[in-house]
């Protein structure tokens, strides 16, 4: 599952690079390569591409890589105004 302090990590690197000059997009890539580094020294299995997450309606869902293939995904249920998550499915 995705980790709190991952994300800290993911939030701090993008506004890093976004006080740099850099747009959206590229610091996002940045931030998901930091994450995937903090992960693996907390010994997580998975990591995340820079493709994440997927948006369907008001899901967003984050999938995990291992080994070249999606070994686990976890689904955020946002609510109607986007700003809040009502709920979380993790998958296996
Ligand atoms: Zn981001």
């Amino acid at each position: 599952m995705m980790l709190r302090h991952q994300n800290l990590v993911h939030v701090l690197r993008e506004a890093r690079q976004g006080v740099l000059g850099n747009a959206f997009p590229p610091s996002h890539v940045r931030a998901i390569v930091d994450e995937n580094v903090f992960r693996q020294e907390q010994g997580q299995i998975g990591t995340l591409d820079q493709f994440q997450p997927a948006q369907v309606g008001t899901d967003l869902r984050w999938d995990f890589q291992h080994n070249g293939a999606v070994a686990f995904f976890e689904t955020w249920h946002l609510s109607g105004d986007m700003l809040g998550i009502t709920s979380i499915d993790y998958s296996p």
